[in-house]
């Protein structure tokens, strides 16, 4: 067996593989409210037909997470691919310029929700079961496909279940996880770590009154205001945490994938963009993303609710974001911060409520891994362009299989633009696509060769 042939085998099929994607996008799998088990059957019968056998385990309303192992009988490596099936809502539909569930193929691209984020990378995970089963690539090792459901529900049901209950017994030696790491203009990532999210409820509570007599009132709004003005006091109470890769080192690494450094520092200085994401990558942040409060516009408000996203920096724990929040509140603004609603009217105070919470995570020894070399080779064969190390924006399952200790050496690499991801008329590169199934092939071939 050599490369050229599991080449020739993608490059003969790339009808069929487009035709799969297509099924796949036009299998309906929003979340909320899920309903992956639509994916994941459509995922077993393909597997099916290539002779590979599949489990499905089914939770929840017409949900599911499926686990597919190519075995080999010697006890060699174990190589997990990771994807989940769940979709955002397609949002306005009447906003996109093809219906989101169409998978409309144009201008060498295919639109529709998923396409990119991340039914192109699951789709190409699978494929590579079937294409080494086909070819009948001796493999000493195993390789895994998860397909999980609700990573966009914060996976607790999705990676979190299989790797407790499912995978834990194996010791598994890489992961891939296959979310869309293309950062447009940029080549394409490879994704060493992330930032966890941390998102939680705010409630004010003053005292109601008629506006005539404001006086007599305490405004929850007014209330809520004052501890919005010292959000950015917030890291004077959190313990310092140093970021995974600083931002010399990271420009540094996206630098790397252009001809010389002088020429990536001329373009990163008109990249506002890029700018802003390789600093949100160094810093825990903060936003205010909603507010509510007012029941009428002639009673002084006696309560008030705001929702603030917190970015964790990877190694920063939750409890660090929450008991800093609360300090800052008690010192900066002078509120009492209890636990819960008291019940009694006359109390001035606030409550936090954390609404959902992932650590960010990172892979600490991730340059001296030879696979990872392996990996970076077979991309900047296939894209005949570099790909360059990064952290990945957005918070992913990733945390659940590095913080863990289940398996530190977990990355990201994906086709799609990770900027079309949850937007309007998403949609995927066919050659990206493509280009995914060699990647993710050749890697494995040569991993468990
Ligand atoms: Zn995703």
């Amino acid at each position: 067996m050599t490369e050229e042939l599991i080449i020739q085998e993608i490059e003969n099929n790339t009808g069929e593989y487009i035709q799969f994607l297509r099924d796949l996008i036009q299998t309906e799998s929003y979340n909320p409210p899920g309903n992956e088990k639509n994916v994941a059957l459509k995922i077993q019968q393909y597997l099916k037909d290539a002779n590979i056998e599949s489990d499905i385990f089914p939770f929840g309303d017409n949900r599911a997470n499926l686990i597919a192992t190519l075995k080999d009988d010697s006890k060699g490596k174990n190589l997990l691919f990771n994807g989940h099936m769940d979709v955002v809502p397609p949002g306005i539909e009447e906003e996109w310029k093809v219906p989101p569930l169409s998978a409309t193929i144009k201008r060498k691209k295919i639109f529709g929700r998923g396409a990119t984020d991340m039914k192109g990378g699951l789709a190409a995970m699978v494929i590579t079961l079937k294409i080494l089963k086909k070819l009948g690539v001796k493999l000493s090792g195993n390789l895994i496909l998860n397909a999980v459901g609700d990573e966009e529900t914060h996976g607790l049901l999705g990676t979190k279940w299989c790797v407790d209950n499912k995978l834990e017994a194996i010791s598994i030696d890489f992961t891939l996880i296959g979310e869309p790491t293309n950062i447009s203009p940029l080549p394409h990532a490879i994704m060493l770590g992330e930032r966890g999210r941390v998102l939680v409820k705010v409630v004010t509570n003053g005292i109601s009154a008629h506006a005539a007599l404001s006086p007599l009132g305490r405004n929850a709004i007014y209330m809520m205001s004052k501890i919005i003005e010292k959000l950015d006091k917030l890291d004077e109470y959190m313990p310092h945490v140093e970021p995974p890769i600083k931002m010399e080192r990271l420009k540094k690494l996206v630098g790397d994938s252009f001809v010389n450094q002088e020429i990536f520092n001329k373009f990163f200085d008109e990249q506002p963009r890029l700018q802003a994401i390789v600093d949100s990558l160094i810093k825990s942040t903060r936003v205010l993303t909603m507010i509510s409060g007012g029941i009428k516009d002639n009673v002084v408000p006696d309560m008030c609710e705001a929702i603030i996203d917190f970015r964790l920096l990877a190694g920063q724990k939750v409890e660090e974001i929450i008991n800093g929040f609360s300090q800052l509140i008690r010192n900066e603004v002078g509120f009492d911060v209890k636990d819960g609603p008291t019940g009694n009217p006359e109390d001035i105070f606030v409550y936090l409520e954390i609404l959902s919470a992932s650590e960010g995570s990172y892979w600490k020894d991730w340059e001296d891994s030879k696979d990872l070399q392996l990996l970076y080779k077979l991309i900047s064969e296939t894209y005949q362009k570099k790909p360059f190390y990064f952290l990945y924006p957005p918070s992913s399952d990733a945390h659940y299989l590095r913080n863990s200790g289940f398996c530190s050496q977990t990355i990201m690499f994906g086709p799609g633009n990770a900027f079309t991801a949850h937007s309007t008329n998403e949609y995927i590169e066919i050659q990206d696509f493509i280009n995914s199934i060699k990647v993710y092939t050749l890697f494995a071939y040569h991993f468990l060769k």
